[in-house]
């Protein structure tokens, strides 16, 4: 199975996402496997953060990938070793793991 590994669940992570899955999904390819690793699977919405209470503007995304069949893995990464095709990363419950 071919791996396409997203770091960030932001607007550039998730729209990359959607994109790929779509792209397979036109394509009949169900050989590839999207993978979004960020601290949360939400959405924050930064164009309204002047307004109060910021922390309540975000929108959930684990339904959306479920939905698309793309898995959500929660952590931070912390290294990119572009030759061995892994990145690096800290799971929310302090573990380190990697992912290809
Ligand atoms: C106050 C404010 C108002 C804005 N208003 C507008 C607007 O009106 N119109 C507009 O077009 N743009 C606006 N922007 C800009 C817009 O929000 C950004 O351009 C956009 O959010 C950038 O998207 P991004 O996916 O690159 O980064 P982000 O949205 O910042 O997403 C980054 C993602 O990466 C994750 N991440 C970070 N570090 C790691 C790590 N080590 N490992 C894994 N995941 C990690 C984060 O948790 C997050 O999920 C505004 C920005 C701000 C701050």
């Amino acid at each position: 199975m071919k791996q396409i590994l997203i770091l960030g669940a932001g607007f550039a992570g998730l729209w990359s996402a959607l994109g790929v899955a779509r792209q397979l999904d036109l394509h009949g390819r169900d050989d590839v496997q999207i993978t979004v690793l960020a601290p949360q699977a939400e959405l924050h919405i930064r164009p309204r953060f002047y307004e109060p209470d910021v922390h309540q503007m975000a929108a959930p995304l684990q339904a959306l990938f479920d939905a698309v069949n793309v898995r959500f893995v929660q952590g931070t990464a912390h290294h990119i070793d572009e030759a061995g095709q892994r990145v690096g990363y800290r799971s929310a419950d302090g573990s380190e793991a990697t992912l290809a």
